[in-house]
């Protein structure tokens, strides 16, 4: 560490702290240091902590900052407080949006995915997810993050797939994945299902029958689709059919015969306030013939043709059978009036052509199994939320998670290692590699499902997957991990199915602590979004003022778990306080070493207060009150330490020299995790007389100075 004083600096401190001349510098000195690498030790508690992965084709925004910032204070803490401390970065492909914001860029470009092929257009993907990458990981860095890059880890390294694999097959051979249907916009034009954000909406008029059901009378758009109606349901609430409950309408044009049934879905106000239930054409009837297990029954097949219908339709396209299925019915006089109605449907981006939602088969997870134990776990107090709210809340989702669908309709992600015999059709699942015959029937022709895994069932795996990709013993030593800090919003997508999958693929809670953030609002209160035009881009804000100002302003007034305000304001205004510790320390070490001498009760009293703060900080950084450490350090160092002490010193100079480097040194290191650079480049100007070469490999203070 030698030569770390002649980068930084040399004889007297320059007159005000200038951020841009030290923070990189300061970075590259601590990761030459070795500082981010723990050293697994056994007879050290480690503490672990794996990052989010943040999205990798996305630049950080405000309330990465804001994840970031909480995360490095509490893995500097632990790191001074000894313990062999990890904390792991990553970054996720994040299926959907990224190939969602490559597609735009594509059509940017007069191109579309259907240009290329699979392989080809997730090598184009894969480059521009590379390079915005690293971009996000030098924002971290910019932000003072003293993750370990030596074990940086992205979603869809071979290493990572080769886990998410092997659980899927575990899961598989134990019973817990499933074919199962489920409801996917599809245009039969393009001939394939889209995502849910590929789908454009645009209003257009279309008419609105209504029709004779027998008993009760139907308003739809899609006169079409009737042969596929299972039932008709109204709102439990609404009075006008409250004595039609449980008996049965008929099917216009075949008579045939279905239930009435009440679901709190349908909306009263529309049409006539009852819904023929399609459940095979519309996801929100699919929604409801779920919950009342109705069956489903397709009438339009995946060229848009018609199918299982009266003999006269099939084959019709769907809308030549529309216009058919009205004459029919008029000329039975089963249309009692036709009206106009305005609506949203979804058209392919593509061609503009009308979306067909469609029964799919798909893979589907059971959670039920998997709930249990987690419900268990963390009941028995494993796991253990921050805040007992969230405990409430991740109860109530267990008890109440539905299966899972794991399969996604895009090139970017990790393909499922699913193979269909094109004898027998039958599945034959494997570890990734492509079967040597099917294991049903031994056909030899095979076929690989196009979809991919839905990006969480990845992400559910990363605490234990970015560990077991070590060779190091990495697993056996850090895990279970430490704490699990993340953003509120993705509990039940994330934070629950690491611990169910956490559970279910090692036998133990992939994390002891959960520690959920809450969202970085505006001056206002208002939410941050482009739209509002209140964006705060946190690199413009470092550069600006800082990253410990930015720090500071992000931890600084509300507890983790709640929202918190920022502005401009706040983070210019936390610039002063690092300058404020700068002109300290300017004042202290510009004088010659201090030497020991008898202390006066001035002394003693400052120790004493400094006793006090060390006491009150540690205990609110173990209980994740991270607000009320920061408070508590400025408070110490501006009002105590500056305001009263330092002014008393003044008469004595010589005699108060070494309380003053006591107290700094302390000062310092109780203020490094919220403020690493400033702290760091004070403590390089004045480490001959402090207790380590680094400010964040020293030792946390104990409450005896
Ligand atoms: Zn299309
Ligand atoms: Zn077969």
């Amino acid at each position: 560490m030698s030569a770390c004083r002649s980068i930084i600096r040399s004889n007297s401190m320059d007159k005000t702290y200038n951020h841009q001349d030290f923070e990189k510098k300061i970075y590259s000195l601590w990761e030459k240091s070795g500082a981010f690498t723990p050293k697994p030790d056994k007879n050290k508690e480690p503490f672990t902590l794996i990052m989010p992965p943040p999205n990798a084709s996305d630049p950080l925004h405000i309330g990465h900052a804001r994840f970031v910032t909480i995360e490095d204070v509490l893995v500097r803490y632990h790191r001074m407080k000894g313990q062999p401390t990890l904390w792991l970065p990553g970054a996720d492909h994040a299926g959907i949006e990224t190939q969602f914001v490559f597609e735009k860029k594509l059509q940017k470009e007069g191109k579309s995915r259907f240009d290329y092929d699979r392989e080809t257009l997730y090598k184009m993907i894969w480059d521009y997810v590379q390079e915005n990458k690293s971009t996000m990981e030098s924002q971290l860095k910019i932000l003072g993050a003293s993750c370990d890059w030596t074990r940086n880890h992205f979603t869809l390294e071979d290493v990572i797939i080769k886990i998410v694999y092997r659980t899927f097959k575990k899961l598989y051979d134990d019973g817990l994945i499933y074919r199962g249907e489920r409801i996917v916009n599809y245009c039969p034009r393009c001939g394939t299902a889209f995502s849910q954000l590929e789908v454009d909406s645009v209003e257009r008029e279309d008419p609105l029958y209504f029709l004779n059901y027998g008993e009760i009378t139907i308003a739809t758009t899609r006169p079409e689709t009737i042969f596929a109606d299972v039932a008709v349901a109204v709102n439990p609430q609404d009075s006008r059919y409250k004595t039609l409950l449980g008996k049965s309408a008929t099917l216009p044009l075949v008579g045939r015969k279905l239930p009435i049934i009440a679901d709190d879905l349908v909306d009263k106000d529309f049409g006539t306030g009852a819904l023929k239930i399609t459940p095979g054409h519309d996801a929100l009837d699919f929604d409801i013939g779920q919950k009342h297990g109705l069956s489903t029954v397709s009438v339009i097949d995946s060229s848009g043709r018609m199918v299982n219908t009266p003999q006269k339709y099939i084959g019709m396209k769907a809308e030549e059978a529309r216009r058919v299925v009205v004459e029919d019915l008029s000329a039975k006089g089963l249309i009692k009036k036709t009206e106009n109605l305005k609506h949203v449907v979804g058209v392919c981006y593509r061609d503009k052509g009308l979306i067909e939602p469609m029964i799919s088969k798909q893979w589907f997870v059971k959670i039920s199994p998997l709930a249990k134990p987690a419900l268990k776990a963390i009941r028995a107090g494993q796991v253990k939320f921050s805040t007992k709210k969230y405990e409430k809340i991740s109860v109530h989702w267990l008890k109440n998670l539905r299966d899972w669908n794991i399969s996604r309709q895009i090139v970017w992600g990790i393909r499922i290692p699913a193979f269909r015999c094109d004898g027998c059709l039958e599945w034959t699942i494997t570890e990734g590699n492509l079967p040597e015959k099917c294991s049903s029937c031994g056909n030899t022709k095979l076929s690989q499902d196009p979809d991919t895994f839905d990006t969480w069932f990845s992400s559910g795996q990363w605490p234990y997957a970015t560990l077991q990709t070590s060779e190091k013993g990495d697993f056996e030593y850090f895990y279970p991990t430490s704490v699990m800090e993340t953003g509120y919003d993705i509990l039940p997508f994330w934070v629950l199915r690491m611990i169910m999958f956490g559970l279910y693929s090692t036998q133990e809670v992939p994390f002891y602590d959960v520690v959920l953030h809450g969202l970085v609002r505006d001056k206002e209160g208002q939410k941050i979004s482009k739209s509002k035009g209140n964006v705060i881009d946190p690199i413009e804000m470092a550069e600006k003022y800082g990253a410990d100002a930015l720090r500071m302003g992000l931890i600084w007034g509300a507890l983790v778990e709640n929202d918190i305000s920022l502005s401009e304001d706040n983070i210019r205004g936390q610039r002063n306080f690092a300058n404020k510790i700068w002109n300290i320390a300017r004042f202290v070490l510009d004088n010659p070493k201090g030497r020991r001498v008898k202390r006066n009760k001035e002394d003693l009293l400052i120790f004493k207060e400094l006793k006090t703060s060390i006491g009150r900080i540690t205990r609110s950084l173990d209980k994740y009150r991270l607000n009320e450490a920061a408070e508590e350090i400025y408070d110490f160092v501006w009002h105590k330490f500056a305001d009263i002490y330092l002014e008393k010193a003044k008469s004595r100079r010589q005699d108060a020299q070494k309380t003053l480097e006591l107290v700094l040194q302390e000062s310092l290191k109780l203020l490094h995790p919220f403020a690493p650079f400033v702290t760091e480049a004070i403590w390089q100007e004045g480490k001959d007389r402090f207790d380590s070469p680094t400010c964040i490999s020293a030792p946390w203070p104990k409450k005896a100075a």
